[in-house]
């Protein structure tokens, strides 16, 4: 893999696509810099070979073009006061002026670009925007992992115009820890699906029949599968038209001798409501207007145990509506699972989103191996997709 130890930097400007989407309260003031911190590293091994730096990131979803809210102009002081070094901002990423800024950069300094999405040349994947962002760098180097699977100006299309491109540290790490979960994990190796939609997460099972041990499916897409398995389950989230696909991958589970663990039983509500009646039941008997928020006590015994014995495990989804405190138990009870299994020797990779939101949420992120950046992006690599911002780099 070519990363940034391929290269030396010295007198190189290297241009970095990082993933600044960081969260702004109202008085712009950053929420959350852990991507901005997941950064560092690559920076700081570019500006000690005696190089600069060039930064471009998107921000939100801006549709009209330049927004205040969207601005990276938000991050310039808290990017000077991490990495120590003078941080210049433009505010435009292609125009004349900022490429010259960059021309010009001294050793030693970084330059941000503004907002690569206040255009729309970048998530088309326009090759001309691609181009003309490409002479702001000698190097290019791809270190956002959570926009590797769009095929963007910045994440992919970019890399056609430079012979000499790497990934960055963040980057490696997320690539070689999912990678060996998905070429050579150590056994059994456990796999949990949780979350709200059964068709979302459709491509990961199918995939994960191939590599996995166990499955534990949680969470509101565990009821589409009970129903497939003739159960009732009252108001509990259903999408219909995936109860064929479901009792598909429960009889090629069996034929691909991979154990699938469905919740036993479920706290039902009576309303989708923080402060709704609710109820311990089997997740088959789910009575008329009662719904699914969390799985049960029961379910969490067997799915810990199923934990405990795994050497390899890898989670995407909670399992259950984790944002309310009355439906939390559940995805909190498999965040400490998941923390023992690890602190007895097992790899647990966290995928990306509400797994990492709520692994954070319930102070277990220092006790698993790897939390992962990369939510979409993680989701499309264990559906055996090639990701277009690896491609682009490793041809
Ligand atoms: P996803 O984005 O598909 O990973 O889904 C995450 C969302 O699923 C979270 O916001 C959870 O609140 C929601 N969720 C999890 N379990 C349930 C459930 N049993 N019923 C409804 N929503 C759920």
């Amino acid at each position: 893999m070519k990363t940034v130890d391929t290269f030396s930097f010295k007198e190189k400007r290297a241009l970095i696509r990082v993933d600044y989407n960081v969260p702004l309260d109202e008085s712009f003031v950053i929420q959350d810099d852990s991507r901005i911190t997941e950064s560092l590293s690559t920076i700081k091994k570019i500006l000690n070979d005696g190089g600069s730096v060039v930064l471009m990131s998107h921000l939100g979803r801006p549709k009209n073009g330049p927004e205040n809210k969207f601005s990276l102009k938000h991050l310039v002081s808290h990017l000077e006061i991490l990495t120590g070094v003078k941080v210049l901002f433009s505010d435009d990423c292609v125009s004349k002026k900022a490429i010259n800024t960059s021309k010009n950069l001294e050793i030693g300094t970084i330059h941000l670009l503004e907002n690569l999405r206040f255009y729309p040349e970048e998530t088309s994947g326009n090759n001309d925007f691609a181009e003309k962002l490409s002479e702001h760098g000698d190097i290019y180097v791809n270190d956002a992992f959570g926009t590797a699977h769009r095929s963007h100006a910045s994440t992919a299309v970019i890399a056609r115009h430079f012979t000499d491109k790497c990934f960055g540290y963040l980057m490696t790490k997320e690539i070689s820890n999912a990678s060996m979960l998905l070429k050579n994990p150590e056994r059994p190796f456990t796999a949990i699906v949780g979350g709200a939609k059964v068709s979302d997460k459709i491509l990961i099972i199918q995939n994960l029949l191939n590599i996995a041990d166990h499955i534990i499916i949680g969470g509101g897409m565990a009821y589409t599968f009970k129903c497939a398995q003739g159960g009732t389950i009252g108001n509990s989230l259903f999408e219909e038209e995936r109860v064929e696909t479901c009792r598909e991958i429960l009889i090629e589970a069996k034929k691909k001798n991979v154990q699938i663990h469905l919740p036993q039983d479920s706290i039902i509500a009576d309303k989708f409501d923080n402060n709704a009646n609710t109820k311990n039941c089997q997740s088959d008997q789910i009575p008329d207007v009662w719904m699914g928020l969390d799985i049960g006590g029961d379910a969490i015994s067997t799915f810990s145990n199923v934990l405990t014995q795994s050497k390899t495990i890898l989670w995407n989804g909670p399992m259950g509506v984790f944002e309310m405190s009355t439906f939390e138990n559940g995805t909190k009870s498999i965040a400490k699972a998941v923390a023992l299994a690890t602190d007895n020797g097992a790899f647990s990779l966290i995928g990306g989103g509400d797994s990492s939101a709520a692994v954070k949420k319930f102070g277990y992120t220092n006790q698993v191996s790897y939390v992962s950046t990369g939510g979409g992006a993680l989701l499309e690599y264990f559906e055996g997709k090639k990701l277009p911002g690896i491609v682009a780099i490793e041809g």
